[in-house]
């Protein structure tokens, strides 16, 4: 696989145009996440209504992978059950690091995050792709601490 073919076109839509860019005040959960390998900056804001995401947004300065998988993550998790939301991270984060790639099934329980399972091929770039996602968690978990994915 060729770097070039990691820049699929949902990618650079969503880098171009992320969604719910922007913050949400108090007494939204936040968390950073930092990834000194690439320069990649997350700030990710969100708010519950019981166990379900009733809110999210997201501040970021990084590279096109960081950034579009932040809007894409926010655009799946918002309105979602915490519990679904945490089950969608872990099966996005071992679908990028595990070693064999995935099938069929697994790429279909990926909802849209399939577009991202290249990264696999480039390890650097499989922090790009998780730190919003790792940001998030942190946020859930209201540690509110910053995530280094080194
Ligand atoms: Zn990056």
């Amino acid at each position: 696989m060729e770097l070039r073919d990691l820049y699929q076109d949902v990618i650079l839509d969503h880098s171009k145009h992320p969604r719910n860019f922007g913050t949400l005040g108090p007494p939204a959960f936040e968390a950073r996440g930092n990834n000194p390998l690439c320069g990649d900056r997350v700030t990710v804001y969100l708010t519950l209504d019981g166990d379900r995401v009733a809110d999210v947004r997201f501040e970021a300065k990084g590279c096109a992978i960081s950034v579009a998988s932040a809007s894409m993550m926010t655009e799946l998790i918002k309105g979602r059950p915490l519990e679904e939301v945490r089950a969608l991270f872990s099966r996005f984060h071992a679908a990028v690091t595990a070693k064999n790639a995935p099938d069929a099934a697994n790429l279909e329980a990926l909802d849209g995050l399939a577009a991202l399972i290249g990264v696999r091929d480039f390890p650097t770039r499989v922090k790009c792709a998780t730190l919003a996602w790792h940001a998030m968690s942190s946020a859930l978990d209201g540690s509110g601490t910053t995530v280094k994915t080194e």
